[in-house]
């Protein structure tokens, strides 16, 4: 570690006015990704913001038409919320599955989205339920929100406020998960929405993306045998110590039918 100067933020303003004053700054959630980046120095922030304290970001609404999680809202909470349990259990159980438990207790959905890492799992719910990303400034629709590995539509200073999930008919996670990190090697999220079916794919790619045939197949017939023998070209996906570009082909296919199949069955 470094010298860096450390500010905590007791609203939205202070936090994104204290940002703007420093050349280097990050904002700090639950710091899971963040302060192992800095032991390594692969990040050298001139100053840590600290979201912890600014009020509102850790609310939660659910509506008739979906709900909406405050950014550091944290995974533990998301996996224990007996009203996420009731109306998206789709989202307690991703939340569940996140590395350990002090992972799932520290780390907040903001940060997750902010980080886009290539093998996160909320980056594939958003992207199937249709999420919208709340700043303090703006909304932004996730199919624009990711850009890339660990690249995301967000401006220097724009802080995550909110992200309001739409309801879905049914929906589920699979993910294939490395035995050390928990991280996805691959992990799909399908979800059938009241205006079609969104399949989203993390762990495989530089980022999260979707996978246009499953849709259109399942939007024929909700049914994992719509999609045997559908799977994306394998050229295109991450080939890596962790898993071959073939092979994470094939876990598309098996994590898609897993969530069709636990979708179906939990309706
Ligand atoms: C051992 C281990 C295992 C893990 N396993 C998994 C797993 O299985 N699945 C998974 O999905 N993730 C996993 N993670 C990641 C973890 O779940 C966190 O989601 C992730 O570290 C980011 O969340 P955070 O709150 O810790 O953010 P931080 O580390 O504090 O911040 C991450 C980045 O986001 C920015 N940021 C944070 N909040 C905001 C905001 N509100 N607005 C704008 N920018 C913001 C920060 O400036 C920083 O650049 C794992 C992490 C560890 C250490």
């Amino acid at each position: 570690m470094y010298a860096f100067e450390y500010e905590r933020a007791t609203d939205q303003k202070h936090a994104v006015e204290k940002f703007e004053s420093y050349d280097a700054p990050r904002y700090l959630a639950g710091g899971q990704t963040l302060l192992a980046s800095m032991k390594m120095r692969l990040a050298q922030p001139d100053a840590l913001i600290d979201l912890g304290r600014v009020a509102g970001l850790k609310d939660m609404r659910v509506e008739s038409d979906g709900m909406t999680l405050g950014a550091m809202v944290t995974h533990a909470t998301i996996a224990q919320s007996q009203e996420v349990q009731q109306s998206a259990p789709w989202l307690s159980d991703l939340a569940k599955g996140i590395g350990d438990r002090m992972v799932r207790h520290r780390g907040t959905l903001g940060g997750s989205l902010a980080n886009s890492d290539p093998s996160a799992d909320w980056p594939a719910a958003a992207l199937a339920l249709e999420a919208t990303i709340v700043t303090d400034r703006r909304e932004i629709a996730a199919t624009d929100f990711f850009q890339g590995m660990f690249m995301t539509a967000l401006e220097p200073s724009e802080l995550i406020v909110a992200v309001r999930f739409p309801q879905a008919r049914r929906a589920a996670y699979a993910k294939f998960r490395n035995p050390a990190s928990r991280y996805a090697v691959v992990g799909v999220f399908v979800a059938e929405l009241q205006h079609g079916v969104r399949v989203a794919v993390t762990g495989a790619g530089p980022c999260v993306f979707r996978v246009a045939e499953m849709e259109q197949a399942l939007a024929q017939s909700f049914q994992p045998s719509s999609i045997e023998g559908l799977r994306p070209l394998y050229g295109d996906l991450n080939n890596d110590m962790h898993a071959s570009s073939e092979y994470r082909a094939h876990l598309i296919s098996v994590c898609a039918r897993r969530a069709i199949s636990s979708a179906i069955h939990r309706a």
